[in-house]
């Protein structure tokens, strides 16, 4: 792989929106263009330094001397360091209060006389933080939107206009929310075959339109078609044709992933010990999976925001505890809302010798992991091509946005995965994990997912698509002068 001969290096300033589902995979990307020759300046907003902080210790964010870290204000009055902010108003504060910081930080890069980096040369921002479209325009560089979640998500959004039209969204009262109305079937967008309404992201599928989130996405999409250039997450072979759908509507559209195959390729060069971890790894999780059978496990994992109700929370252990299956389950302090996470102590007495609980787990390692047989999931774009390329098969109970089509897409499309329903009983859990792990129904799917690990290696290495893709955005856009 090349690098850039160049007396001065290319300096891209990396920006996710502050969530770990998108500080993680901005950082991989970041990765990639620090092996390509650029000096990237990631940028966290102070809320979130502090928690990475929390959670590695203070050597955490020190990086090399062409791999900086800086901080931007998000505007929010400063809050327990270990608590996620609350979506709604962190986007709200977002488009209110981060472009000045962020032109702030931009010159003072920028400003030879107080910095010694080189000048920046492109912006490399969420797709959700396009207020930096107007930095990169008032800098005169380019700023390439980074969309972290699927294609079949992102596609999803796309077409809120068109639902609206339609008089599907949004929803006229919360009595719309029947099964029947969900299921209505949408056969009109191209690369989306017989959706129906449930399946789109549920921020567009929202009954009040002054909703904030809803708005913001808007918004954020607006800059979509003003950018030139979208970075996906994905695989051609994945998302085919929701990929060529997207292309006949959206400038330039690159898919370099999964970046997790893409930076596993990277030498340990130092950027190894650059992580992302909002929140504070428990020890243990590889030891305890070493002791394993190969594909003896269930990992049970709802990502870094979903919350659930005590009951919801007291389904899943019975289920699991029912199947009586070995499983490694990550429970978030804060999984519950308004309420302890506390399980019921029979079902720790009884699950203690094949039951592993952890808060946090180096999850890329855990899906790797040979004794792992299937993952209990939220469906977070994340996660979900993290199984995909790591050849696991998944439950799937898609929790808020896109996580419902990327749920979709892995029970119908790439045969990886099946749904559980919303209203979670004990008795379907425990069906569907004794499918997953011993059915018929589980042995097609593991037989899926490996094929998709194999698509998702080719598609990484030397020549493969992602690494086309990745040659073509630094040559199209990021290095032209
Ligand atoms: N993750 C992790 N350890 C955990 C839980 C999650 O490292 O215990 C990582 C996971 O590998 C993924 C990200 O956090 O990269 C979660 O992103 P995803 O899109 O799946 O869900 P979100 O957290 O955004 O809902």
């Amino acid at each position: 792989m090349g690098s850039i001969a160049a007396s001065v290096k290319p300096h891209a300033v990396c920006i996710p929106f502050p969530a770990q589902g998108h500080i993680n995979p901005m950082l991989k990307l970041a990765k990639l263009l620090h092996y390509r020759g650029f000096h990237i300046t990631f940028v966290n907003t102070e809320h979130n330094h502090k928690r990475l902080l929390n959670s590695r210790g203070p050597n955490s964010l020190d990086g090399l001397p062409d791999f900086c870290c800086e901080t931007i204000s998000d505007g929010l009055p400063p809050s327990d360091a270990d608590a996620a902010q609350d979506i709604p108003s962190l986007c709200e504060s977002i488009t209110k209060n981060c472009l000045l910081p962020f032109c702030n930080l931009l010159s003072k890069l920028n400003d030879s006389s107080s910095s010694n980096v080189p000048p920046v040369t492109c912006i490399i921002s969420d797709g959700g933080m396009t207020f930096t479209l107007k930095a990169a325009e008032q800098f005169g560089i380019p700023d390439v939107l980074f969309w972290t979640t699927s294609a079949c998500g992102f596609l999803g959004y796309t077409k809120y206009s068109q639902l609206v039209e339609r008089g599907l969204v949004p929803l006229k009262d919360a009595s719309c929310l029947t099964n029947e109305y969900l299921d209505t079937i949408i056969d009109w967008i191209p690369g989306m075959k017989n959706i129906r309404l449930r399946d789109l992201p549920s921020f567009i599928r929202v009954t009040n339109s002054n909703d904030i989130v809803l708005n913001y996405l808007l918004n954020e999409l607006k800059g979509v078609f003003k950018a030139s250039t979208i970075v996906l997450n994905t695989f051609d072979a994945f998302e085919r044709h929701v990929l060529d759908a997207l292309s006949a509507i959206l400038p330039r559209v690159y898919t370099v992933g999964p970046l997790q195959l893409m930076t596993d390729q990277i030498p340990n060069d130092g950027l190894k010990s650059i992580c992302s971890n909002l929140l504070k790894e428990e020890p243990g999780c590889i030891g305890w999976l070493n002791s394993k059978q190969p594909n003896s496990v269930v990992y049970v994992n709802f990502g870094s925001t979903t919350v659930m109700t005590k009951q919801q929370l007291c389904e899943f252990a019975w289920g699991l505890a029912n199947s009586k299956k070995t499983f490694l389950w990550i429970i978030r302090p804060d999984i519950v809302t308004g309420d302890s996470n506390i399980l019921p102590p029979e079902f720790v007495q009884e699950t203690k010798e094949r039951g592993m609980l952890a808060s946090w787990c180096p999850q890329e390692q855990v899906l790797k992991h040979p004794a792992i047989g299937g993952f209990l999931t939220h469906s977070g774009w994340n996660s979900t091509i993290e199984s995909a390329c790591s050849g696991v098969p998944m439950i799937c109970w898609p929790f808020f946005a896109e996580q419902h089509t990327n749920c979709r897409y892995s029970c119908t499309e790439w045969g990886i995965g099946m749904e559980i329903d919303s209203d979670v009983k004990r008795n379907e859990v425990e069906k569907l994990v004794k499918e997953l792990m011993d059915g018929e129904k589980g042995k097609e799917m593991k037989k899926k997912a490996m094929d998709w690990k194999k698509k998702a290696e080719e598609a990484t290495e030397c020549g493969g698509s992602s690494q086309l893709n990745l040659d073509k955005l630094l040559n199209e856009v990021l290095l032209l002068k």
